[in-house]
């Protein structure tokens, strides 16, 4: 006889969380693939999914504590740490964005718990096999598309160019800076509403990205390349910094919507858009910061989930979670990459970890009572050093 898995996944713990791990229609994938899926009571709620839609789909719907009992694998989106934090027991598999090198405390907890925990947010995004579990891209694009739309929410005009009786209006101007997954996505979206879009990145292959969207690429000669490993910018030089922040900065006054996306891995935010530079732009500007972390953003006071409109009337949006605020596309796409990463963890209905896999070495950060992932353990053992553990 196979043993049956049994999958749980529980109620998002994080307020202003409204994803859920996976949706009824992946319920229904688990199921046929022979396994056992519990969901704790009101857990889709926040992305429409109700607990008959889970029952319909062939989910048993539970409380919590009786799902931690019983479930070999815990599904979650972001780390289980919230009000009414769920405690897992010694061998048990958690899989979510589970933000490892931001929370190492919770790290060194599962691994003290014997929790094998498995975090989306590693999966190595350059391998193609890769590319259906990759949850940073599928929330990036949500992300993409939400900011788009905030900035038109808070925008006076029209973005497209309207001829009507009553006289024509121009189109929005916007600029979109740094062009990874969430910066693309906000150009497409962008022009999809009819506003003539700008671009740049420190990263000039993008440019061709850029321009097959029907978008033009802003040539700057603060940085000559800004590019990284593994498709990422790397850090730039403080002088690099300085002539960027200028040459962006005498740019900004002639658009009407700024949306910045500019990351660089494990590090604050690159600040791109100065209090000067806004200082300089026209009342009735729009500016979304998709980076504004509590570190500090793209753009210099913005602040996650603060909208703040300036003395001389532009609009600096900070902004928060935005995959949550599009919670049934963003939990759609999630739950896809969840079950194809459970694709490669779960075998013959049974969990076999298999560190000499590339996904699995990249995603397993503590199992068997250690933390495995060497970048995690680094972070760790610095966080622990950081607070006077040793
Ligand atoms: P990200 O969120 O880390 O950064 C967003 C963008 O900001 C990047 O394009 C980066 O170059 C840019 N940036 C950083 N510092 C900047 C600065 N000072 N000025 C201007 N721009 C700056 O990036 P991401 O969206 O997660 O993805 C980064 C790259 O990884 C992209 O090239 C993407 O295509 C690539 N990627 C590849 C695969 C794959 O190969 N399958 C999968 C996913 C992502």
């Amino acid at each position: 006889m196979t043993a049956t898995t049994t999958v749980g996944v529980i109620r998002e713990r994080r307020p202003e969380e409204h994803r859920v791990a996976l949706v009824p229609e992946a319920v229904k994938r688990l199921r046929s693939a022979g396994m056992q899926v519990l969901v704790e009571s009101g857990a889709g709620a926040g992305a429409w999914f109700g607990d008959d839609d889970y029952l319909m789909a062939g989910a048993t719907v539970t409380s919590a504590d009786e799902l931690v009992e019983r479930s070999d694998i815990v599904l979650c989106v972001g780390p289980p740490d919230g009000d009414g934090a769920i405690r897992l027991h010694s061998g048990q598999l958690l899989i979510g964005m589970l933000e490892p090198l931001q929370h190492p405390e919770l790290v060194q907890q599962w691994a003290d718990q014997g929790v094998t925990a498995v975090s989306l947010d590693l999966v190595p995004r350059t391998l193609s096999r890769a590319q259906p579990m990759d949850a940073l891209t599928s929330q990036a694009n949500v992300a993409g598309y939400k900011a788009v739309l905030l900035a038109a929410g808070a925008y006076g005009g029209y973005f497209p160019l309207l001829m009507t009786a009553a006289g024509t209006a121009k189109p929005a101007s916007v600029l979109v800076i740094g062009t990874g997954v969430a910066g693309l996505q906000a150009i497409a979206t962008a022009r999809r509403l009819g506003a003539v879009v700008t671009a740049y990145d420190v990263r000039p292959e993008t440019k061709t990205e850029v321009e097959s969207l029907g978008a033009r690429f802003l040539d700057l000669s603060a940085v000559e390349s800004g590019s990284g490993s593994g498709g990422y910018a790397r850090q730039l030089t403080s002088a690099e910094r300085g002539a960027q922040q200028q040459q962006l900065g005498s740019q900004l006054a002639r658009f009407d919507v700024v949306i910045t996306t500019a990351r660089v891995p494990g590090r604050r935010p690159p600040v791109l858009v100065t209090t000067q530079a806004l200082d300089g732009m026209r009342a009735g500007s729009v500016v979304v910061d998709m980076a504004a972390s509590d570190l500090g953003g793209n753009v210099e006071g913005s602040l996650p989930d603060k909208t703040v409109v300036l003395g001389n009337g532009v609009t600096v949006l900070g902004a928060g979670n935005l995959p949550s605020s599009v919670a049934t596309a963003a939990s759609n796409a999630y739950a896809r990459n969840v079950a194809a990463l459970m694709g490669v963890l779960v075998r013959d209905g049974v969990v076999t970890i298999d560190p000499a896999d590339e996904i699995q070495a990249g995603v397993v950060v503590t199992r068997a009572g250690s933390i495995v992932n060497p970048s995690v353990a680094a972070a760790v053992g610095d966080a622990m050093i950081a607070g006077g553990v040793t």
